[in-house]
């Protein structure tokens, strides 16, 4: 059947431990139809992390450069490090009718939806403030005092919640993903994205 498509611009925020993370990697694994929009960042790079793949890892001044040039659809500081999505590897994605997943925090989540309207934003909650803590714990990638300073950013992130379209309370992988899975095939159905073309006999 012919039909027009359009990509959909997906936004994920929700607080570092809410296992946003785990839900965006099996969403680009099983859906081949998403592509994740790299961003670049000022922070050091952990362990296990490639550059290109995972972030574009810059100095200061080339993170500065690109905001001089106007190369980011939105960035933030974040945890005392910059972050930024690029313009052109979003344009690019959703130029080759791909659908694009952002990985950014709620002030990015706010600009990206003021610029581009018709994004989709999901934010991931954990279920309680103690699963946070024993999740930033566990996994391991984060000094104490990184954790401490990520905990005490989850409140002021979870407050912006309601600006979101839709919500996950990330309690087990499994449900969270068939939730994920079903808000994109609800999106995916939308007229403005999807324009089925019918044979007339
Ligand atoms: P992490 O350092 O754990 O990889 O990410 C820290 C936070 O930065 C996460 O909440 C993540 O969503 C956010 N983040 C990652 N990339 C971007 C970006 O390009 N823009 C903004 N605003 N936030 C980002």
């Amino acid at each position: 059947m012919p039909y027009t498509r359009k990509g959909m611009l997906l936004v994920i925020s929700g607080p570092s431990g809410a296992g946003k993370g785990t839900l965006c990697t099996q969403l680009l694994q099983e859906d081949p139809r998403f592509e994740f929009s790299v961003s670049a960042t000022t922070r050091g790079r952990r362990e296990g992390e490639e550059n290109g793949k995972h972030y574009h890892f810059l100095s200061g001044d080339e993170f500065q450069r690109h905001v001089d040039n106007g190369d980011f659809l939105e960035c933030a500081l974040v945890h005392g490090n910059r972050y930024g999505t690029l313009r052109e590897e979003v344009r690019r994605l959703l130029e080759a009718e791909r659908d694009v997943l952002l990985d950014i925090d709620s002030q990015g989540a706010r600009s990206v939806a003021a610029a581009m309207p018709d994004c989709v934003t999901v934010f991931i909650l954990p279920p309680s403030y103690a699963t946070l803590r024993k999740r930033l714990h566990t996994r391991n990638t984060d000094q104490q005092s990184e954790i401490e300073r990520r905990l005490n950013n989850a409140k002021g992130e979870i407050d912006q919640l309601a600006k979101y379209q839709y919500v996950i309370v990330n309690d087990t992988v499994d449900k969270s993903m068939a939730l994920l899975r079903s808000i994109v095939a609800a999106e995916r159905q939308r007229t403005t994205r999807f324009i089925p073309d019918i044979p007339v006999e």
